[in-house]
């Protein structure tokens, strides 16, 4: 039983987000997933891009069973599906694989080919941004592995935030976080790790818009590289 079915029933969600925003700003990781955990029992869920498994597992130490969302976009590298299989093997979470409506054949027949290259904007509407807020309508809330230095407009975000998009709670505990927290983290509790990180690239999406990264550059400079584009729109 959660806090929201136990002491307010009718209690307003924007509020909780209101309140817990101020109260859970700078506190630690920890906290922050297990006041998410108490308050929305099984309506929360995580997403992930299987990048790494930091977040996923800090939250299953908190919350083992817990829904890890994973959009798959039809256009990942092996690499990614294979870290989200090694996920599902060692961790004790529940991995969920969304789909778009379409798959890549059915998509090219009906808007041609190569849609990232020429609307890539459309092309993460419908290949990420529309399923997986098909697959958030059963939840209240998710969390998700954000960080501030990651993107400018991530700066201004917080640890907990309403999601106006999609009428639930936003929950990002490592927002805070810098890359040598992650990779400290990662390395002291052996936590699970896309390969393609050790190959250049440091930060992965769909493979026809990822590239590798020289040593020193913008972590996500190979991100739509030359198309003016940053964000695939689910973090917006
Ligand atoms: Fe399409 Fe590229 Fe977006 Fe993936 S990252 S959904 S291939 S535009």
């Amino acid at each position: 039983m959660t806090l929201l079915e136990t002491d307010r029933p009718t209690l307003d969600l924007e509020d909780i987000v209101e309140s817990a925003a101020t109260a859970l700003e700078g506190a630690p990781t920890l906290e922050v997933i297990r006041w998410a955990a108490a308050t929305f029992g099984d309506r929360i869920c995580l997403t992930s891009s299987m990048s790494d498994a930091a977040l996923i597992h800090l939250v299953s130490k908190v919350k083992p069973g817990i829904d890890v969302l994973f959009v798959d976009t039809g256009y990942h590298f092996a690499e990614t599906i294979g870290t989200r299989d090694a996920v599902e093997a060692v961790y004790p979470v529940n991995v969920i694989n969304v789909t778009p409506s379409r798959t890549v054949a059915e998509q090219e027949a009906a808007l041609g080919p190569r849609l990232n290259g020429r609307n890539p904007d459309l092309c993460c509407h419908l290949r990420k941004v529309e399923p997986l807020g098909k697959a958030l309508e059963g939840y209240m809330a998710w969390f998700s592995g954000i960080r501030r230095e990651e993107t400018a407009s991530r700066r201004d975000r917080r640890v907990v935030e309403w999601d106006r998009k999609r009428g639930m709670v936003k929950v990002n505990p490592i927002l805070d976080w810098t890359q040598q927290q992650m990779d400290d983290y990662i390395e002291d509790n052996g936590v699970l790790v896309n390969p393609l990180h050790y190959d250049g690239y440091p930060s992965i999406g769909c493979e026809p818009c990822t590239q590798p990264v020289a040593p020193g550059e913008d972590p996500r400079s190979g991100r739509w590289a030359g198309m003016g584009k940053s964000e695939c729109g689910i973090h917006l």
